[in-house]
């Protein structure tokens, strides 16, 4: 019996994505092998956080990296790194803040459930701009002499009011202003490893466990090398206010396998799966009376990555006599149970997270599902 037959905790099929809430993203046997050599030695953690961080830099191709318990732990570090820097003394009076810029800067329409990891440093979040307007007179003018940073969610980029990186990047330059980046989730495309560092960010941070495949609890802070010190200052085994966000050596060494591994993928590939697997289901759920079902990819923000194709099956409620929610809750009723997403008017089929034939049975609890409330609806 295995690990969770034992427990009673029943597997899931993943057509959501890399959704921390069930599990994020598998790891490849080149990661757990490794994760598994780890864990037979002692080392020191300073040295292997030091060269493992320098070997991702190195493969990325960026100045300095920094490897974290996950994005939502790089969000805290990052924004204690702006604020205490690698000063002993301010470093461990986080998350007291006196004697320090404190002050970190976010666009209204940012604000996001994660930027509660910047607010448990000490630091006071400051709104700038409308829920759907933001002018660069506004961020202007909420630089002050207690300006630590600007966070700044890769995600919101496109929302309504929102400003351009490049923009926000160019006045907090003006007022020598840090600006941090979250783009835990914006992985594929490779190539965004590097674009907000090209673009003029300070400090950017990944989740280690969504696309790139590494542990759950892993995450990278990217920039420059005086600031990835700081960050270091800040994190576990220094007493620090990330000392309670500890990375352990099978995780450092994991995240960088899985980058290496990230580094040499072959997209074109994936991509060609995810298409594939999508086109299944497009046409499996194109002769269901009462659905209508495409290709698409996300328009609204906070589904990532946006790149992904997904299949959208828009449920006709009164038709089907079922609700998305009763869809959701009978797709988990089985063993294993399927997740999916959802937007307003039915269910999103995210293939990043599938496997080889997990799409089959997909579609037939689907079809059953659809077919017994048409049943029950009398047609
Ligand atoms: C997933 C996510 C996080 C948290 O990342 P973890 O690696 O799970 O800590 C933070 N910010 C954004 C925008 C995310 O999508």
């Amino acid at each position: 019996m295995g690990v969770y037959e034992q427990l009673g905790v029943k597997k899931l099929i993943n057509a959501w994505g890399t959704v921390t809430r069930v599990g994020g993203s598998k790891m490849a046997p080149e990661v757990l092998r490794a994760m598994c050599e780890a864990a037979q030695a002692y080392v020191d953690i300073d040295e292997l956080l030091r060269k493992a961080g320098e070997r991702i830099a190195e493969l990325i191709g960026v100045e300095a990296a920094f490897i974290t318990s996950g994005a939502a732990a790089g969000l805290a570090v990052a924004t204690a790194a702006c604020m205490a820097g690698t000063d002993p003394v301010k470093v461990a009076r986080l998350p007291d803040t006196s004697d320090m810029k404190d002050e970190v800067i976010i666009l209204k329409c940012h604000r996001f459930r994660y930027d509660q990891a910047v607010r448990l440093t000490g630091a006071r979040l400051i709104e700038v701009g409308l829920a759907d307007r933001t002018l660069p007179e506004e961020l202007e003018a909420a630089i002050s002499e207690r300006t630590a940073a600007v966070i700044y969610l890769a995600e919101a980029e496109h929302v309504r009011g929102s400003l351009p990186l490049i923009k926000v990047v160019e006045i907090a330059k003006r007022y020598d202003v840090l600006v941090i980046v979250d783009a835990a989730a914006e992985l594929p495309p490779v190539d965004n490893l590097r674009r907000y560092l090209d673009t003029g960010a300070d400090l950017v941070l990944f989740s280690g466990g969504k696309d790139i495949r590494g542990p759950q609890s892993s995450g990278l802070i990217l920039g420059k090398k005086s600031l990835i010190e700081a960050c270091a200052a800040n994190s576990c085994p220094n007493h620090s206010i990330g000392r309670p966000m500890k990375v352990d050596k099978e995780t450092i060494v994991g995240l960088l396998k899985a980058v290496e591994l990230y580094v040499q993928k072959d997209f074109v590939h994936e991509t060609q799966r995810w298409e594939e697997i999508v086109q299944y289901f497009v046409v499996e759920f194109r002769d269901i009376d009462g659905v209508k079902v495409w290709r698409g990819f996300p328009t609204e923000p906070g589904i990532q990555p946006a790149c992904i194709p997904r299949a959208y099956i828009e449920i006709g409620e009164t038709r089907l006599g079922i609700s998305i929610g009763e869809i959701q809750a009978r797709l988990r009723e089985g063993d294993p149970g399927i997740v999916v997403g959802t937007f307003d008017k039915g269910l999103v089929l995210n293939p990043q997270m599938l496997e080889e034939g997990e799409e089959k049975p997909i579609v037939s609890r689907l079809k059953e599902i659809f077919a017994d409330s048409m049943r029950r609806c009398g047609y």
